[in-house]
Formats: structure tokens, C-alpha cells, sequence
């Protein structure tokens, strides 16, 4: 742990003056920092320390910890992290509801449908969804939890990156569950998956330059876009999920893979602009 609490946060936090955004983020420190922990009964009187720490445990105890969040400590993640993975947007219950409503529906069209005899509805629209999910995990309009991330002892990059990761995780696995379903299609039922890395990665490599909400609505939109000049200049299967288009794809998501390890840092330059 490199990133601990100032002093003068400390002495603000035992007058029960620290304001939020910093007091969220002391508070998230102080239950997994021993040291600051020790800071911080030195510089209290007895009587207002005992009052920051029941506010305290009345705030760690208001939002109980999900199973998702308990699984998550159980299997080695930090308090801290497990917390605000927890507290992502893309894993709460009614977004991955909305998620698995959406592809049940594509599924059950893709199927029924004798029109097309092409997975196409579905290719088209689940490579967006882990792309959706990563936005509203990173839109500060929609993620609670945003202020703590900006003000988190958590590494800007590092925290996009377990939340990316975990966010891309559920979205590539109920996308994998759909595919499961479209067995008339065999593999060409999975050539959503390299577009979904490229839309993905491109979104999160255009963030700092464009923002949260403008990057994945713009890749998102070209994504579109791109299909339906598809659509309108070919007979055959779509030019993204031909041999030619799903290799494109790769080359996109290693490059915006690339580009987004060398402006690492400025997803932090980002969260303090923001901040
Ligand atoms: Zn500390």
C-alpha cells in the first residue's frame, strides 16, 4: 500500500470535519490500513474517535456486503477493491438483468425467425453490450460510487483495469451462454467476440481524450454505422464477421489494447481533471 491518508485529513477526520469527497476515501482507507489507523488514534481525544468509528461502522454496515462481495474477499481480493467492484454498476443485478433480457430476446428472434437464417441480429448487437457495460461502470452521471474512484488510494489505471476486466468478464460469459443457444449456427454464431474486444478497448483508449460518455457512445455509433454500409453494400454474410473483417478486428483490439497501456497515466490526469 503506497497511498495513505494525510495528516491533516486525520486530524479533520477525528474533529468529524472531513468533508466528502476525502472522507469516503478515509474511510475506505482506515478499514484496511493499520498504520493510519495508529495515525489516527494519536491525533484524536478518545471521545471524537469513538464517534467517527461509529459512523463509521454504521456506514460500512448500511450497504451490507453482497455475496458477489463476500466471494470476492473469499477468494483473496482486497476489502477495498471487492468493494468497489462490488459497488460497479455492470455487476449489480438489474444491469446484468437488462443484459440477459436483451440477449434472451436476440436469441429467441435469431431462432424463431426463418427469415434470415443468419445470426446476424445477434453478432450485431453483442458485441455492444460488454462495450455498454464498461461505459456505465466508468459514466460519472450513473456510477455511485465515481467519487470514491477519483479519490481512491486505488491507481486510477488499475482500478479501470479490475473493473474493466471483471465488467468484460460477465458480459463475454452471457454472451458465451447466448451462443450456447444458437447451436443451428455453430462457430459463426461466435464472431461477436473479437468485435466486442475491439469496440471495448477502442471505447476505454478514447476515453481520455473524449471522455466516459462520448468515447463509447462514438465507437459504439461507428459500430453501427460500420454495419449498416455493410448491410447495404453485400448480399453474404456481413463484412465484420467475414474471414477478412474478424481479423480487422483483432488488429483493432491489439492496437487500442497498445494504445491504452501508453496512456496508462492518463487515466489518472484524467480522474483528477474530472475531480
Ligand atoms: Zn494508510
Amino acid at each position: 500500500m503506497t497511498w495513505h491518508v494525510p495528516e491533516e485529513d486525520l486530524r479533520s477526520y477525528a474533529r468529524g470535519e472531513l468533508a466528502a469527497p476525502a472522507l469516503w476515501s478515509a474511510d475506505t482507507h482506515l478499514t484496511a490500513c493499520d498504520r493510519c489507523r495508529s495515525v489516527l488514534a494519536e491525533v484524536s481525544d478518545p471521545v471524537a474517535l469513538d464517534a467517527g468509528w461509529e459512523r463509521l461502522d454504521a456506514e460500512l454496515d448500511a450497504p451490507r456486503p453482497g455475496w458477489f462481495e463476500a466471494l470476492l474477499v473469499r477468494v483473496g481480493v482486497a476489502d477495498h477493491t471487492a468493494r468497489l467492484l462490488a459497488a460497479t454498476p455492470a455487476m449489480r443485478g438489474s444491469w446484468l438483468g437488462a443484459v440477459v433480457g436483451v440477449l434472451v430476446l436476440t436469441v429467441v428472434v435469431t431462432n424463431v425467425s426463418p427469415v434470415t437464417r443468419s445470426p446476424t441480429m445477434f453478432l450485431a448487437l453483442a458485441p455492444l453490450l460488454p462495450l455498454a457495460g464498461v461505459a456505465v461502470s466508468y459514466g460519472p452521471a450513473l456510477d455511485p460510487t465515481y467519487e470514491m474512484a477519483v479519490v481512491s488510494p486505488v491507481h486510477g489505471f488499475r482500478l479501470l483495469m479490475i473493473r474493466t476486466v471483471a465488467v468484460l468478464a460477465a458480459g463475454l460469459g452471457l454472451n458465451g451462454l447466448a451462443t450456447l443457444a444458437l447451436p443451428a449456427y455453430g462457430l459463426q454464431a461466435l464472431a461477436w467476440l473479437l468485435p466486442a474486444l475491439a469496440l471495448t478497448t477502442t471505447g476505454l483508449a478514447l476515453v481520455p481524450r473524449l471522455g466516459p460518455v462520448l468515447a463509447p457512445s462514438l465507437v459504439g455509433g461507428a459500430w453501427i454505422a460500420l454495419l449498416l454500409v455493410a448491410h447495404a453494400s453485400a448480399d453474404g454474410p456481413l463484412a465484420p464477421f467475414t474471414t477478412a473483417g474478424q481479423g480487422a478486428a483483432a488488429a483493432v483490439a491489439a492496437l487500442a489494447a497498445g494504445l491504452l497501456f501508453l496512456l496508462r497515466d492518463r487515466f489518472d490526469l484524467f480522474h483528477g481533471s474530472a475531480a
